[in-house]
């Protein structure tokens, strides 16, 4: 028995199996570091649902052109700061989205940084580099991706058709626009704009982003208990779903899709739901970096607490007071 490492390569491609299970992890992968970068304006062109064409283009801080190998290299990261995991700001730290991406699509960067003269391209095709070389492009950073799962043909097989693929895309899309109303938000469906929302207030972008809502069916909810502050928007128990689509938990600023808060929400709204319909719900959890680990699933959408319960104590007691004040239920006191 020979025992060997596997080839850089080869990894790649297995971590792309576990970070792009579809085009709309690639999105999430992309508008993340968009955001990471600083970015106030975010453009995000889909074709086919993102299967034959995904492009994010962003006004962010860009990358130098000598970082550009790097940026599409395993483990290369601009974002962990003396290996320190705790405390992690960023969405991405990783430092494998692109070179999985690279391994399993046509991956071409364009990006320039404020201080270059002109921009500089990068491309990886079935994880071989192309060496960077100038290019034409405006300040910050425009990534291409391109038959996603060309490289991966099995994986190719289990994407589902262009539409269900967009509505996924679209449901990451909506979720780091609500997170982030601070950034502009571009979305082009076949050549079609079909979402274009400014920089706004949290209210106006859940208003925006979920149209079927309106003003007065939102209850702003806000309570601190300890370290831990949640704040957001719940819908009034008349606007309900079929689906847990509606619910947006964002866990300093990271937008996370985890068990125990969105059980925390079924609960709150126990009393008022029929079993089966889900609420509208955006809930901001800020709590200190060391309180929670985000670095329980390579997605990163799933945390571990260091006190679930207070988390969960916290959602549900604020989930019932909101409704009963906006039920206009008197003696509620919101800040007991
Ligand atoms: P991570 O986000 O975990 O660091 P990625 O593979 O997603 O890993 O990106 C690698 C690096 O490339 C980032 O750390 C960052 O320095 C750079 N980068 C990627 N996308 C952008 C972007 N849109 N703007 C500026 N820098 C970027
Ligand atoms: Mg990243």
């Amino acid at each position: 028995m020979i025992i060997r490492p596997l080839s850089e390569h080869t990894v790649n491609l297995i971590a792309a199996g576990e970070v792009i299970e579809r085009p709309a992890a690639v999105v999430k992968e992309l508008v993340e570091n968009a955001l990471d970068a600083g970015a106030g304006r975010i453009e995000i062109n889909l074709d086919n649902g993102g299967i034959d064409h995904i492009q994010v283009i962003d006004n962010g801080c860009g990358i130098e052109a000598a970082d550009l190998p790097l940026a599409v290299s395993r483990h290369c990261t601009s974002k962990l700061f003396e290996d320190d995991l705790v405390n992690i700001k960023t969405l991405g730290f990783r430092g494998e989205a692109l070179p999985s991406i690279g391994a399993a699509a046509r991956l071409k960067i364009i990006s320039r940084v404020k201080s270059a003269e002109s921009a500089w391209q990068i491309s990886v095709e079935g994880g071989k580099i192309i060496n960077p070389s100038p290019a034409a492009g405006q300040m910050g950073t425009q990534v291409v991706v391109e038959d996603l799962f060309y490289a991966l043909p099995a994986r190719r097989k289990f994407l589902k058709t262009a539409r269900v693929e967009y509505n996924r895309c679209e449901m990451i899309i909506q979720r780091l626009a609500i997170s982030h109303p601070d950034v502009s938000f571009t979305l082009i469906k076949d050549g079609k704009t079909v979402l274009n929302l400014p920089i706004q207030s949290q209210k106006d972008r859940i208003l925006a982003v979920f149209s079927d809502i309106h003003d007065e069916e939102l209850i702003m909810l806000n309570f601190d208990r300890g370290d831990l502050k949640l704040s957001g928007f719940i819908s009034a128990p008349s606007v309900n779903r079929a689906t847990t689509n509606g619910q947006i938990m964002v866990v300093n600023d990271r937008p996370v899709a985890d068990p125990v808060m969105q059980m925390a929400i079924r609960v709150g709204y126990r009393q008022v739901l029929e079993k089966g319909r889900y609420p509208v719900a955006v809930l901001f959890l800020q709590l200190p970096l060391d309180q929670v680990d985000v670095n329980v699933h390579p997605a990163k959408t799933e945390l571990r607490f260091a006190d679930e319960a207070a988390v969960r104590a916290l959602i549900i007691g604020s989930i019932q007071k909101s409704l009963a004040i906006g039920a206009g239920v008197a003696n509620v006191n919101p800040e007991s």
